[in-house]
């Protein structure tokens, strides 16, 4: 083998890159991987970017099977990246009595069927919630994830399996090469390009899963992007050490973050600032860097202080902006299956996206049902 081969080429440094690098050299044997990464360093985008609930089912009364598969994947969660899992919170989940698709009743229906431990939060609790909005507020078991601290794990694993990582680089096209392989066309930020080749290629470049150039198709499947914001807050003494979500409608969560030590407030109404139906050739990450971040906090905090009148004490730091990548077809009903696709024109390529971080246990049940030799 010449010296630019490989046996896997991993396409993205996020979660999905790195266990999946991991997992192929740990488990599949594989000798010469590498993953390559267009930001400086490891989860830097969507990985970090979001609302680091490791997800147990509650948040998708309209998906039976996402939350069902929620609720198989967390314990593995937890068990594989204990020191990233935050689990030091009170969790309440609140049912608005307008406007929401799902009634108290229906909700607590919903989480005896998944198997989920829900009971009626204390007074004290619910004292917090305007009575007037508010049907009804639950304890729940919902967990937090520091980004940064799984990004630090990752790159340790990644080292002691042998992975190589090529950061600030960015992997243009994905051609077949005449040997049967594939070759992979790369450009760092100084502009200079280089080809490789490798028998495997996997795509988990999350929004920019349909941007590679070459013989690559673009995927089969439907996908929304969105530009989101999430506001970063220093929550008033009575929310500091809380979790919370309304169901389920126009409504809105807090959640820990733990890699700021901050909490992240997010709304269906005001966290989508733009979407568009993703094609090859609008970059998602172009068109985020291009665009004016002015932030709607305001909006989410007016609305929430209604129906959570000690919200409006919170103090605002700064907002993350990212782009969520979202398949069409869970627009109605929120799921979140995984995008695992392969090509006939392409063999020994595969797309792979997870919609959410627990979900890499449903991608690693894919990856164990696959051949690869
Ligand atoms: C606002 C928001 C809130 C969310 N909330 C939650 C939540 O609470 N819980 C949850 O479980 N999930 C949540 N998610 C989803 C979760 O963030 C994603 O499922 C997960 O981070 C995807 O991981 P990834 O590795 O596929 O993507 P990323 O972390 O985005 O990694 C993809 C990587 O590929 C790199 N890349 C892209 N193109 C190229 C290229 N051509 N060459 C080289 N590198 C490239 C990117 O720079 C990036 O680092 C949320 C997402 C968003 C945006």
């Amino acid at each position: 083998m010449s010296e630019t081969d490989f046996d896997a080429v991993i396409i993205g440094g996020g979660f999905y890159g790195c266990a999946i690098a991991i997992y192929l050299a740990k488990n599949r044997g594989f000798k010469r991987v590498l993953l390559v990464e267009r930001e400086s360093s490891l989860l830097l985008r969507a990985s970090y970017n979001n609302q680091a609930r490791v997800h147990n089912g509650y948040h998708y009364p309209r998906s039976f099977t996402t939350a069902y598969r929620s609720r198989l994947n967390l314990p593995k969660f937890v068990r594989d990246w204990p020191e990233a899992v935050n689990q030091e919170f009170t969790k309440l989940y609140a049912i608005s009595r307008r406007n929401s698709k799902v009634t108290a009743k229906q909700f607590v229906r919903f989480c005896t069927d998944i198997g989920a431990e829900i009971q009626t939060a204390d007074p004290a609790m619910r004292k917090l919630f305007e009575p007037r909005l508010i049907e009804d507020v639950y304890l729940v078991k919902e967990y937090a994830f520091n980004s940064t601290l799984i990004a630090n794990k990752a790159r340790l694993e990644l080292l002691e399996s042998g992975v190589d990582l090529l950061l600030d680089t960015q992997v243009a096209s994905i051609s077949k090469a005449t040997s049967g392989e594939l070759s992979i066309a790369i450009c760092d930020t100084g502009g200079e390009r280089k080809v490789l080749s490798s028998r495997y290629i996997f795509n988990c470049s999350y929004s920019g899963i349909n941007q590679l150039k070459g013989d690559f198709p673009g995927v089969k499947t439907e996908l929304k992007q969105e530009i989101t914001e999430m506001a970063l807050m220093k929550m008033p003494a009575p929310l500091a050490d809380l979790g919370i979500t309304v169901m389920d409608g126009p409504f809105f969560s807090l959640m820990p973050f733990p890699a700021k030590g901050l909490h992240t407030l997010s709304h269906v109404r005001y966290t989508p600032h733009l979407q568009w139906r993703d094609e090859p050739g609008i970059s998602p990450y172009e068109k985020l860097s291009d665009y004016p971040r002015i932030s709607q906090v305001d909006r989410m905090v007016r609305d929430v202080s209604r129906y959570l009148p000690s919200l409006s004490k919170a103090q605002y730091v700064e907002s993350l902006f990212e782009v969520k990548t979202i398949l069409m077809k869970n627009e109605s009903d929120d799921g979140r299956p995984i995008l695992f696709e392969k090509y006939e024109d392409l063999p020994r390529c595969f797309s792979i996206l997870g919609g959410k971080i627990d979900n890499i246990y449903d991608v690693l049940e894919k990856l164990d049902a696959e051949h690869l030799d």
